[in-house]
């Protein structure tokens, strides 16, 4: 479904080059849920970049369901792009539309009609929780019900792949585990690719199958989570 092959990424800085990204290959399965975890600073978020298309690799290539995403610009990365979503730290909601508004944005850009609009957003709605809160702002809601909304959002156009960027690292413990439980039932009803970078081991243990550990810019170890975080 999604393979790095030797992407290095090099910044330029004011103090000469920096390399966040070292040399990683990966392949992530279809339907599987992949970890990548990492201190800060490890590069995680420069992955995420190179996943979703926004940003090229210095070397190597990209590939999403065969497609090499880092060699293509324009028109067709944006249609590439559509296959995959993301879901936030910080939600990234528009605060002034409703929960309904917020969810409807995608399909409105993708030129869905209003009435196939609210059909969509209903199922959308019910499939995330969040049922009789589709005329609350966002302001109205809890941190997870936000989450909820920001996950009924990021499936609303069918994607093929789900980003998530420290997707529970702003929930408290409890709201977290119900989030968690959220994607993994949607993996499993949906059969949807997840991917997803965290500092929190909790986070993986819980619903990865598979993880890479960063360390400065390289991949240190990848395999089934219980290989890798074994119980002493
Ligand atoms: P993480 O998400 O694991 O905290 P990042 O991918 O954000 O790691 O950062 C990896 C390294 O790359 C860090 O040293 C960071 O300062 C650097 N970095 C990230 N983005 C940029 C950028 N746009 N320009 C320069 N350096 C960057
Ligand atoms: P947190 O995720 O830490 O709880 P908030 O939910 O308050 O933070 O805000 C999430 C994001 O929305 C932040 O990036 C914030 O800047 C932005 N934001 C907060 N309030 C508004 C607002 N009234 N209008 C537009 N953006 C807002």
């Amino acid at each position: 479904m999604i393979e790095l092959r030797n992407i290095t990424k090099v910044y330029k800085t004011k103090n000469g080059e920096l390399t966040a990204v070292d040399n990683v290959s990966l392949s992530i399965e279809k339907g599987e849920i992949y970890g990548i975890i990492g201190y800060s600073g490890a590069g995680k978020s420069t992955m995420i970049r190179l996943l979703n298309g926004l940003e090229k690799p210095t070397t190597g290539s990209v590939l999403v369901n065969r497609e090499e995403i880092s060699a293509i610009s324009g028109g067709k990365l944006r249609a590439a792009r559509h296959k995959i979503s993301m879901i936030f730290q910080h939600f990234n909601l528009l605060w002034s539309r409703t929960v309904e508004e917020n969810i409807a944005f995608p399909l409105e850009i993708a030129g869905m009609s209003k009435q196939e609009r609210t059909k969509r957003v209903a199922e959308l709605i019910d499939l995330v929780g969040l049922t009789g809160r589709g005329k609350a702002y966002p302001s109205q809601l809890s941190g997870g019900q936000k989450q909820r909304v920001g996950i009924a959002r990021a499936l609303a156009n069918n994607p093929e792949v789900l980003l998530c960027d420290e997707a529970t690292s702003a929930l408290d413990p409890e709201t977290t585990d119900s989030i968690l439980e959220l994607l993994l039932d949607i993996n499993k009803r949906l059969g949807l690719t997840i991917v997803l970078i965290t500092h929190e081991m909790h986070v993986i243990r819980k619903i990865c199958h598979r993880v890479a550990v960063m360390e400065a810019g390289k991949v240190v170890e990848t395999g089934k989570v219980l290989d890798v975080f074994q119980n002493p």
